[in-house]
């Protein structure tokens, strides 16, 4: 199942829908059925009472989509350096001040973005001239976590997984460079572009889902997520050893080479770009960057 968040013209009230993607079309679910969005489907799914249609279908093209999570319940997980192309193309840039050791991780690098950096389809990235002239890209396939729990076993981890959606965790590069930290370079307003669709676990294939970034329609990411250092299961587990993981947790899978830092001269985002994100099953996600301010 491909689920949206959307808005109906004319007013800014979130709905979740059922997509068909072929159709272009989404199928209203009645909105007292499941009152905290896609978190609530989440939740009847884990409960084996998945919420029902009855609405007449609409067409995509007549609502706006929003992100599937727009305001997740606690910071988005993201895992650093989990493509091994990117590890070197990081470390080869001078620009890695964490100190985390060999180019390739030898244990997952995770840290966080806030919920406030989520927005949806189509939205504007603020690029924060004030704030940073480094404006990166990162195409990412997160993972929404199902039941949730501590002390997950690789083996059980897919069945804590409840599906899929894709974020662009946009990067400024001075700030994670001379913070020594991540958190903020990563955390700016707007920086985590999410959608345009959460799609079940049942329909991905995580043996066979090519990850893609375009900017301006030129491909620079490509890369498949049999090429994780640090799979999904791995992720899963090591997190949730000490940290429990709650329904509707979104844990971003890390990005492969060819962002913007990795070319010499690097090649950062700048107003009117346009970054498309996109997987097998998974759609384009795709963000304009804005004027912002100086
Ligand atoms: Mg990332």
């Amino acid at each position: 199942m491909k689920y949206v968040t959307f808005a109906e013209q004319g007013t800014g009230t979130p709905r979740v829908g059922v997509l068909d993607a072929a159709a272009e079309t989404v199928a209203p679910l009645p909105a007292d059925s499941v009152p905290e969005g896609l978190l609530s489907v989440v939740d009847r799914d884990i409960a084996g009472e998945p919420p029902a249609a009855t609405e007449a279908p609409v067409k995509v093209a007549d609502v706006r989509l929003l992100a599937p999570l727009p305001r997740p319940r606690h910071d988005l997980v993201c895992v650093g350096k989990n493509y091994a192309e990117h590890a070197t193309e990081f470390a080869r840039s001078g620009r890695d001040a964490t100190g985390s050791g060999p180019d390739v991780p030898t244990a997952p690098i995770f840290f966080t973005k806030a919920p406030s950096t989520v927005v949806g389809p189509d939205d504007i990235v603020d690029p924060h001239l004030d704030l940073t002239d480094a404006l990166d890209y990162e195409a990412e396939i997160a993972v929404i976590i199902g039941r949730g729990g501590r002390g997950i076993r690789p083996e059980d981890a897919m069945d804590h997984v409840w599906g899929y959606t894709l974020v662009n965790d946009v990067t400024a590069r001075d700030l994670q460079e001379r913070h020594k930290q991540w958190f903020l370079g990563k955390s700016l307003d707007t920086f985590c572009p999410m959608g345009p669709w959460a799609v079940t676990a049942d329909e991905v294939d995580l043996t066979g889902t090519w990850l893609e970034c375009r900017v301006n329609g030129e491909l620079r990411q490509r890369a498949c997520t049999t090429d994780l250092i640090f799979d999904v299961p791995t992720l899963v587990a090591t997190l949730s050893a000490g940290i429990t993981l709650a329904p509707g947790d979104v844990i971003a899978t890390g990005t492969p080479a060819g962002v913007a830092l990795g070319f010499d001269p690097p090649r950062y985002l700048v107003p009117g770009d346009v970054v498309e994100v996109s997987a097998t099953g998974l759609g384009v996600l795709r963000n304009t960057i804005g004027e912002g301010r100086r």
